[in-house]
């Protein structure tokens, strides 16, 4: 514990300024009335096996971990819980009796979003497509297989890194490339965007969604803006589309559990919160 008594938690990446985490986790901090600290860690390459060491230290609990350092942080665990072996990234880190522990909550955060935005979507979903092939779509592939989707088809603009992920799930995972993509689309019941375009400041997923069946549900992981133009796309067509900031929400909630002991919930406070704090962000873009 610090001086103070109080615990510390904080998300860690390069860059970190942007991150949306310490607004969720004060949030709660705030309204359960409990004494504790959410901070912003800037950690270049390379610094991540000393922050790693630190947890544990100084009352520092635990913390999320952000981009470019959720494989590092597979790596530096001693022990891996929840989904974290299977997607082969570590999003949330903690210690337990001297033991570097870390889960990736992605997983959980992805499905919470989807079932909350399209509750029937795995009724009907046999046919999966991600864009992308990253770390956050590993753990979506590794989230829609749990869910027993039967074919998963990965299209990326590396198309070695779909053909690695593909190789990594197995027989359930299909690379398939841009240009097999309308092929695709026109048996899919999902669709999901896991890169990082459709993000203010980046270009557009551009897919033409025609082919897709009128059942299809479409999601984008990308939260800012709120509606991605692919999630626009996906309503001008008339599909259910389901945005990204809801997965962020929820896979906040288990490292706050394990961090500060109480579980918290998704309120739509918090969700008008951080929706206003994008929003008011996108005005000073303008
Ligand atoms: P990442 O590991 O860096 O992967 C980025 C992906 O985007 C790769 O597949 C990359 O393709 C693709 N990409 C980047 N620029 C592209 C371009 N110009 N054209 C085509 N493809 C392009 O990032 P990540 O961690 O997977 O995150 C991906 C996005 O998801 C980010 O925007 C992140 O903020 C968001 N995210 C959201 C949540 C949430 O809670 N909602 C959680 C995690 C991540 P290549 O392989 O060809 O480079």
């Amino acid at each position: 514990m610090s001086a103070g008594g109080a615990r510390r938690a904080g998300v860690c990446g390069w860059p970190v300024a942007h991150s949306r985490s310490p607004l969720i986790h004060e949030y709660w901090l705030r309204t359960l009335g409990i004494e504790g600290a959410y901070e912003r860690f800037a950690v270049p390459p390379g610094a991540f096996p000393a922050f790693a060491a630190s947890i544990g230290c100084d009352g520092l609990v635990g913390a999320n971990v952000t981009v470019p350092h959720k494989e590092a942080a597979f790596a530096a665990c001693d022990r891996l819980a929840g989904d974290a072996q299977g997607s082969g990234a570590v999003n949330t880190l903690w210690r337990e009796n001297g033991a570097l522990c870390g889960d990736n909550t992605d997983v959980l955060g992805f499905l919470a979003n989807l079932d909350a935005g399209a509750p029937d979507w795995r009724r009907t979903a046999e046919t999966a497509v991600i864009v992308g092939a990253g770390g956050a779509a590993r753990a979506i592939v590794h989230a829609l297989l749990s869910r027993g989707v039967e074919r998963v088809a990965i299209v990326n603009r590396t198309a070695e890194r779909a053909e690695a992920l593909a190789a990594r799930f197995g027989r359930r995972t299909t690379a398939a490339s841009w240009r097999e993509l309308p092929k695709w689309l026109k048996r899919a019941d999902l669709l999901v965007n896991a890169t990082t375009l459709g993000m203010a400041g980046q270009g557009a997923l551009e897919i033409d969604l025609a082919p897709m069946k009128k059942t299809a549900v479409v999601t984008d992981i990308v939260y800012i803006p709120l509606a991605t133009p692919l999630i626009e796309a996906a309503r001008r067509r008339g599909l259910r589309a389901v945005e990204g900031l809801g997965m962020l929400l929820h896979q906040a909630a288990p490292g706050f559990e394990r961090w500060f002991g109480v579980r918290p919930t998704v309120t739509s406070e918090l969700r008008a919160l951080v929706e206003a704090d994008i929003l008011a962000e996108g005005k000073g873009r303008s």
